[in-house]
């Protein structure tokens, strides 16, 4: 979600005539958006920002931003911590940050150019972090903006809309449907950073859908805090349908999209019409992922998250019956405040028994402002991490065994061009979002949807050739 904001602000700027670049020492302004779902993730764009701030040194006129959760969070605070910060941001105001920067920038450079060779230098120097160290700036070299700006706004997220028009082939998008969530996990930020839950209208998202097909995405994946309880408090229900399915199948309908992604589903609000959706929408992909958080319910109630694991585990079922190539992934946090050895059992037996595809398991760690990092009975790091290796190595364990049955066998994959990893290789997902790599024409491939014979694994990624058609 955070990547598709930053990319939303970036083509405001794209738009206005200012070139992105990939290099921080020649940026004009340079933008951190933060996460706060961590305190280390805090403590590292602090520390990022802290250490590009020697680029005043040769470019004075550089403007520094922070955007995003710890903005909104933190406020005018931020500027005690990194002194040439200019601009704080908040999560209701991506759409703003182009005018802040742009008239900053401006004012920097007329006032660079009336003084050129009358640098006022008067003494004044403040302490900052940067990096691990403190050191010494001067601030009268250039004075920082200290625009704050967290309000909320009606609307705001109408204006995640836009996307960065890709040099390669572009086989796949991310569009945000919603911001905001009403719940309150006792682990998490977001509440308070994000606000509450605001949908944006079904022919908007199906338009820009739309566009973006018209350019060549085959898949797109709908983006929410919880995505289910899409537009529920905006728009009605239609034939017992929930305004998420009647989005499904707005977005269903457009030629020339092969398939269709949501991340992330939430239990409550996760209803039968959700689960026949995947009967009768075949652009839905064979994969869900669905975080449980906890196999125990004494813990899910300490997570304030109002549902019991039965609930879960018979969402899982009836998915699975609805779809029966499903894949199910899965967000687990390991030794939450106050969870025993017998709730930590009951997690991993819920693991196996659901037989998720892929787990991404997190170890609690105190979130500053929740009531999570308030409960006296924190456990210890040893205890949390044997915990941690214990459900990795399950999961690990699952997750080979279950692609090792792909071996042999054809998969339809989205090809969407060179791997990371490996730039002389291709690789695309099948539709239960697997990594698959081949080898490939990269300029003829991308973008496209092929068939290819899995021939090996190895544990979590797949690799196979692609089946010649006659
Ligand atoms: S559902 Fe819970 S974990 Fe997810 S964003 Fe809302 S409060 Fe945070």
């Amino acid at each position: 979600m955070n990547e598709r904001d930053s990319e939303q602000v970036a083509q405001t700027f794209a738009d206005r005539g200012y070139t992105l670049t990939p290099d921080e020492k020649e940026a004009d302004a340079i933008l951190i958006n933060t996460c706060s779902v961590r305190d280390q993730a805090e403590q590292k764009a602090l520390g990022k920002m802290g250490i590009m701030g020697k680029y005043r040194e040769q470019r004075e006129h550089v403007v520094f931003g922070f955007m995003g959760c710890m903005a909104q969070s933190r406020g005018e605070e931020l500027f005690k911590r990194v002194p040439h910060l200019d601009l704080v941001v908040g999560t209701q105001k991506y759409h703003r940050v182009f005018d802040y920067v742009d008239s900053i920038l401006s004012r920097r450079l007329e006032t660079r150019m009336d003084e050129v060779g009358a640098e006022m230098l008067t003494g004044r120097v403040e302490e900052e972090v940067q990096g691990d160290e403190i050191v010494k700036v001067n601030l009268d070299r250039v004075i920082s903006a200290r625009v704050v700006d967290t309000e909320d706004e009606e609307g705001s997220q109408n204006t995640i809309k836009d996307h960065i028009p890709k040099e390669q082939q572009q086989a796949k998008a991310f569009v945000s449907i919603m911001q905001g969530c009403n719940m309150r996990c006792s682990f998490c930020i977001v509440p308070d950073t994000r606000g509450r839950e605001r949908g944006r209208p079904i022919s908007d998202i199906v338009e820009e859908v739309r566009s973006l097909v018209s350019k060549g995405v085959k898949e797109v994946t709908l983006l929410g805090q919880i995505v289910n309880l899409y537009g529920r408090t905006e728009f009605p229900k239609v034939d017992g349908k929930s305004p998420f399915v009647q989005l499904l199948e707005a977005v269903h309908e457009i030629e020339g999209l092969e398939r269709i992604r949501f991340t992330s589903p939430h239990p409550i609000g996760y209803r039968d019409d959700l689960v026949a959706a995947f009967t009768y929408l075949p652009k839905l992909c064979s994969h869900i992922h669905f975080p449980m958080q906890s196999g125990s319910d004494r813990i899910l109630k300490r997570m304030q998250r109002p549902y019991k694991n039965e609930k879960f585990l018979a969402i899982c079922e009836k998915m699975k019956a609805a779809r029966p190539d499903l894949a199910i992934t899965t967000d687990v946090i390991v030794g939450f405040p106050g969870e025993t050895e017998e709730d930590f059992q009951e997690t991993l037996a819920c693991m196996k028994m659901i037989g998720f595809d892929n787990s991404f398991i997190f170890r609690y760690s105190k979130r500053k402002d929740t009531p999570a990092a308030e409960m006296e009975d924190q456990l210890d790091e040893a205890t949390k991490e044997r915990r941690n290796q214990e459900l990795l190595q399950m999961q690990g364990e699952m997750t080979s065994a279950k692609n090792a049955k792909l071996i042999g066998t054809v998969q339809r994959v989205l090809c969407e061009g060179p791997s990371k990893s490996n730039k002389e290789t291709l690789c695309g997902r099948t539709t239960q979002n697997k990594i698959v790599i081949f080898n490939g024409d990269a300029e003829r491939m991308t973008g496209q949807m092929l068939d290819i014979k899995i021939e090996d694994s190895t544990g979590y990624t797949l690799y196979g050739t692609p089946e010649v058609h006659q």
